[in-house]
């Protein structure tokens, strides 16, 4: 509902936790006829606040149209509260690669939300009630969703209209959904989900099946190493949980997918680069009107200008990849591993309903932790959530566990189309385990 109590705590969070990149001062002066309110992560469009996508070179910018999945929530009656803070472009996994402010985590606010729909996440962790859209390339939804312990729901790729979402890497986009609740999510997905004819990737689509259960889960033996200590005892507890509630669970070997990390990295940032170009001072966001120089000498001043370092590295990184000369070694390389990561998820879900790994291999970092690390080790950090974005399956992140106060999450996929399945599981879990939200202190 929106009520005074929800104007209070949405200015109070915000301002502790740095959430929104741009929101409403005064939701309550837009009525109480609200059935609920939600948040949409800075790179989708809405036409009352700027959508800068967390980056410089988009300042200004105000969209003249909603986008599809916004304009289905406020059509079901949702009241659209802020646009949250997110790593510029959705390039991390920290939330730290930002031009607006950086989200500080609910559980511990000298710790990350994770990235990159990091406002989204600690969103939906401190509202009640709250659904937050966010999006996914390579794990976005589930990294924050685990490092703030929410339910994070990345749908099939397709499934959800890519209209009126500034694009990161177009053939690996979802738009989906995080939320402290099950209810919400399944509630409210339907309404996002379903074909466009604004976003043709969306057309091609089973219709949704709400149903499903999960008798079997594969567990892969290559999602196990590399885990802390925190991490690799939670699993452990949900899997004794899991079976408790009746599942099978099955280890099994999925050896391609050591190969998901370089090959995500190669193919994202080769889309980026391309997607990227249309940022030059002259359409959108940041105008340049110093027009009396060369052609060269005009783009590359707004472009060193206003694009942060991570989004640089990654035009310099996708560039290169799919250059003449090295595009086969890399870029149509990188295919041919999705292709086959696609094929080893194929082969076992014929004998397993869903496949489960922990959703991140560590708990939330700190800040000067993060400022320690090298831009390698941060992209390791995704070894977990890049998998199914990367054959563009359903997947879902669930808490399950709080060693020493802070949130771990689990993933599970599904084959492509069957998010009941992954739904009806949150619905179980949730009436198993005890979710815990994080203390509300001024
Ligand atoms: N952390 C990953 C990256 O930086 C995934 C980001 C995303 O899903 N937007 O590319």
């Amino acid at each position: 509902m929106i009520n005074e109590n929800l104007s209070r705590t949405i200015q109070w969070a915000d301002e502790k936790f740095h959430l929104f990149a741009d929101r409403l001062k005064d939701p309550l002066a837009y009525g109480n006829g609200h059935a609920f309110h939600f948040s949409a992560k800075d790179n989708l469009c809405s036409t009352e606040f700027q959508t800068r996508a967390g980056s410089k070179i988009l300042e200004g910018y105000r969209p003249p149209f909603d986008a599809t999945a916004i304009a289905r929530l406020r059509q079901a009656g949702g009241l659209l509260v802020g646009k949250t803070a997110m790593d510029e472009f959705g390039f991390g996994s920290f939330g730290t690669n930002s031009a607006s402010v950086i989200p500080r985590n609910p559980f511990d606010t000298s710790r990350s939300c994770g990235g990159s729909s990091s406002g989204a996440a600690a969103t939906a962790s401190v509202l009640k009630d709250h659904l937050a859209l966010g999006v996914s390339t390579g794990g976005s939804i589930s990294c924050p969703a685990s490092f703030c312990g929410v339910i994070g729901f990345t749908p099939t790729y397709g499934r959800v209209s890519r209209w009126g979402l500034i694009d990161f890497g177009s053939s690996l986009d979802k738009i989906g959904l995080l939320s402290s609740s099950s209810d919400l999510v399944r509630k409210y997905f339907p309404i996002i989900a379903g074909p466009d004819p604004l976003d043709p990737t969306s057309q091609a689509q089973p219709p949704l099946d709400m149903g499903g259960d999960i008798k079997v889960v594969a567990i892969p033996e290559e999602s196990l190493t590399n885990l802390s200590d925190e991490v690799r005892s939670s699993f452990e507890e949900a899997l004794t949980i899991l079976e408790d509630m009746g599942m099978e669970i099955r280890h099994i070997s999925m050896p391609s997918l050591r190969f998901a990390l370089p090959a995500y990295y190669f193919l994202s940032t080769a889309e980026a680069s391309t997607n990227l170009a249309r940022y030059c001072g002259m359409r959108i966001g940041v105008l340049n009107d110093n027009i009396n120089q060369s052609f060269n000498d005009f783009f590359s001043q707004t472009r060193s200008q206003e694009f942060g370092d991570e989004a640089k590295r990654r035009i310099l990184l996708g560039t290169f990849s799919r250059m003449v000369g090295f595009r086969d070694q890399y870029y149509l390389k990188a295919l041919q591993v999705r292709q086959r990561i696609i094929h080893e998820y194929e082969k076992e879900f014929r004998s397993a309903d869903a496949v489960l790994t922990p959703t991140m291999p560590f708990v939330a970092p700190r800040f000067e932790e993060i400022a320690h690390m090298s831009p390698l080790q941060l992209y390791q950090a995704d070894a977990l959530t890049v998998p199914p974005n990367l054959a563009g399956l359903p997947h879902l992140s669930l808490p399950c566990g709080y060693p020493g106060g802070l949130p771990v999450g689990m993933q599970i996929a599904a084959p492509h189309w069957m998010e009941g399945r992954l739904l009806e599981l949150a619905d179980r879990w949730g009436k198993t385990f005890q979710y815990r939200r994080p203390e509300m202190k001024a």
